[in-house]
């Protein structure tokens, strides 16, 4: 081990600044939002089953719920822009710029070049949790999507009805694609109800019970058209492990819902990002 700097507690004692502050993201106007979805209609309801996924549409100004049905369930969820696969959900991106959990008011992005809105979280009924005192949270934008290579380097396991494995059957299913084509679209999720930190003391991922119940919903508004697939987790609660068999798991149901003519006025879809993309090259 390298010996400390004789300043290195000065170091350490400097204060952290945001990466990206973002008092100058475009705000979504959350009341217009929430008056659109107190009027709005269930128009399609679908349910991902234990230990698999289902896809569903949801067209720009309308809105989706995901709700915990039979017992707690944790989803992962994968979104995409409906007429153009390679426009996906950006977590990476989400995360630098609302956290590593995020809830009410915050928006789901998009993958380059469009790094634009997909999705605004309008409504989280678990907003109250908070941070707990191990620094754990719900609905995180860190972990990636249990998948089954994973598992294999790990414990040399073949299971087939890890998240990965589902997203990629509601896909092809959805898009009549080959496996291999919609594995390629598959990608870092965001984990719905799932409530998980790092711990302080070794910087590890971890996970605990989530404290979603029957009811608990996530409600988003679909800025542009929306093609999106939900996987209910292996790992059910995700309170022990995932990738097996051997959790309690429950279904998922995915509402959609649309506003009253009207009701979004002075709403607009997002527009691909305003960039040049001449990178330098004149
Ligand atoms: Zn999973």
């Amino acid at each position: 081990m390298t010996m400390p700097p004789a300043d290195a507690e000065a170091r350490r004692a400097i204060p952290p600044v945001i990466c990206y502050p973002t008092e100058t993201l475009p705000k979504p106007d959350l009341a217009l939002y929430r008056a659109a979805l107190s009027g709005a209609e269930v128009t399609a309801t679908t349910l991902a089953p234990p230990r698999d996924a289902c896809s569903f549409t949801v067209p720009a100004g309308h809105f989706f719920r995901i709700t915990s049905v039979d017992g707690p369930q944790v989803g992962d969820l994968n979104l995409w822009n409906a007429h153009d696969l390679s426009e996906r959900f950006y977590s990476g991106k989400t995360r630098a710029l609302h956290g590593t959990h995020v809830t009410t008011g915050d928006r789901l992005w998009s993958s380059f070049p469009t790094l634009r809105p997909l999705a605004t979280v309008v409504e989280d009924t678990l907003d109250w949790y908070g941070i707990d005192a191990f620094g754990g949270s719900v609905h995180d934008v860190i972990g990636t999507r249990c998948d089954p290579y994973t598992g294999n380097l790990l414990s040399g396991s073949q299971y087939h009805h890890c998240c990965h494995s589902n997203l990629i059957r509601a896909l092809s299913a959805a898009c009549d694609l080959p496996l291999a084509e919609a594995e390629r679209h598959v990608h870092d999720v965001l984990n719905v109800f799932m409530c998980t930190g790092f711990t302080r003391d070794t910087g590890q991922y971890f996970m605990k019970a989530s404290p979603v119940r029957p009811g608990d919903h996530l409600t988003f508004l679909a800025e542009i058209d929306l093609l999106g697939a939900l996987s209910a987790c292996p790992g059910g609660d995700c309170s022990s492990e995932h990738s097996s068999d051997t959790a309690a798991c429950f279904p998922l149901q995915v509402e959609v819902l649309a506003p009253v003519t009207g009701a979004l006025d002075g709403w607009q879809r997002p527009p691909p990002n305003g960039y040049d993309r001449t990178h330098g090259v004149t």
